[in-house]
């Protein structure tokens, strides 16, 4: 995510970073190289130096404090000054109602839909709401299919009207169809075209006026930069929107969006998208991603992901196999599941410090514990249950059977027995120094 921007910084950083002391002109040597790295991320030149004017105001203002170092200093002003560009803090999300009625808008293609489903399966997961969702798209009924194909995934009902051509009477219906149902939150998906028109911006704020939405979101593509914020306005200008939805982060984003729709349209992000699976929604916390930017990771995300799969009936289970040292390949598999339904890998790992960077060229596909997984999927119960029963002729079977050569059973095994050699030794470690090292 916004690697080139990370490196471009970075490289501005490095300069100020050997230097003893702060003065005007390492500053405004490093403050000359943010700014292009701003501007080519898309940001535009007045808000790059409106941002630049303000790192170079506050390095200036600075005491030298003989602790911290000039680059230490620059790395935390930018850091505040990305942080407060990007909203501050996070903002709310008001999914509270009679329902509560949240109207998604934006382009087509913007991935409206996606989004739709992908809210719909975090409200009914993370809040414990009961959702519909509906499909107001009186032009495309494709689009209609897509949504109920969505809403099938997350288990979320779909309400659509196909033969009705009114998108304002489908969405009235809809919310009485709900109170009647008892749903707490309906997520209206709207029809979207290619440009701004018109009669598309007449249809939402129709139905805006008839339904007086909790939320107004509007969903853009980050990949679109500068664009995005231009339909941003737009879309802005005639709905007063509550919210913006980032979409595609996994993809090669620049950053201009995520950086300065805030400051133009003066409305908060409120979630970012990163991948087609359904459970790829992140809430938008400027501060987090102010410290991804730097290359600083997000360990707060990662362990929230980790919580969120790992219930603790399983951590405690897993904790005692790991005691008794009867940690076995079921576990080693089960926990592979685990990892992977956190999330896109080269997303996970790119929230690690200084990993970004390095594996942005790498390519990381979830298909990775593919081979280790064929190789436990071909060993017998028994043999999961115990390792040492697997000796060199099952290592063969194990391995036609997985259509891998021996050689990568053997090494999968010898790597199984280091985890264990190490979760030995620390069982063997006092208490305390465990609980600290592992969290458990
Ligand atoms: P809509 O026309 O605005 O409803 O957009 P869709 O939800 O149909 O999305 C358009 C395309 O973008 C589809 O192929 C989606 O699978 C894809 N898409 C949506 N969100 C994301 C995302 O966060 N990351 C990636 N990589 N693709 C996405």
């Amino acid at each position: 995510m916004f690697n080139n921007l990370s490196e471009r910084l970075e490289s501005a950083f490095k300069n100020i970073k050997g230097e003893a002391h702060i003065s005007e002109l390492n500053i405004a040597n490093t403050v000359k190289d943010i700014r292009r790295a701003l501007l080519e991320a898309d940001v535009n030149y007045k808000i790059a130096k409106e941002f630049t004017d303000k790192v170079k105001e506050r390095a200036l203002g600075e005491k030298v404090i003989n602790s911290i170092s000039p680059g230490q200093l620059m790395v935390k002003i930018v850091q505040d000054q990305l942080t407060e560009l990007m909203g501050g803090t996070e903002a709310s999300f008001n999914a509270d109602g009679k329902p509560a009625v949240v109207l998604i808008s934006g382009l087509q293609g913007s991935g409206k839909t996606t989004f739709s489903g992908k809210l719909a399966n975090y409200l009914k997961t993370k809040k414990n709401k009961a959702v519909l969702l509906v499909a107001d798209d009186i032009y495309r009924p494709a689009a209609i299919d897509q949504l109920k194909v969505l809403g099938e995934q997350v288990g979320v009902e779909v309400y659509s009207e196909v033969e009705n051509k009114d998108a304002v009477s489908i969405a009235q219906n809809a919310i009485a169809y709900a109170k009647e149902k008892g749903k707490n939150v309906v997520i209206i998906d709207t029809a979207g075209r290619l440009a701004v028109d018109e009669m598309m911006m007449n249809e939402v704020a129709n139905i805006k006026a008839a339904v007086n939405p909790n939320e107004i979101l509007f969903v853009v593509d980050s990949m679109t930069g500068q664009d995005a914020v231009n339909t941003a306005k737009a879309f802005n200008d005639r709905l007063d929107f509550s919210g913006v939805v980032l979409t595609k982060l996994d993809g090669d984003t620049r950053g201009g969006a995520a950086l300065t729709i805030k400051y133009t349209v003066q409305k908060p992000i409120k979630f970012v998208s990163s991948g087609e699976k359904m459970d790829t929604l992140d809430i938008f916390y400027p501060d987090r991603m102010a410290q991804r930017i730097l290359g600083m990771g997000d360990i707060t995300s990662l362990v929230e992901r980790a919580q969120a799969q790992f219930d603790e009936e399983q951590a405690k289970k897993l904790e005692k196999k790991i005691r008794r040292n009867s940690f076995d390949f079921q576990d080693f598999l089960d926990q592979l599941q685990q990892i992977k339904k956190m999330g896109n890998l080269k997303d996970l790992m790119g929230m690690l410090p200084g990993v970004g960077k390095a594996i942005k060229d790498i390519d990381i596909s979830d298909d990775a514990f593919k081979g280790v997984e064929a190789i436990i999927h071909s060993m017998t119960p028994f043999e999961r249950a115990n390792p040492d029963s697997i000796d060199v002729s099952r290592r063969k079977r194990i391995a036609s059977g997985a259509g891998k050569n021996v050689n990568e059973v053997n090494a999968l095994m010898k790597q199984f027995d280091q985890m264990r050699q190490m979760m030995k030794m620390m069982n063997k470690m006092p208490m305390g120094m465990m609980k600290r090292m592992t969290g458990m």
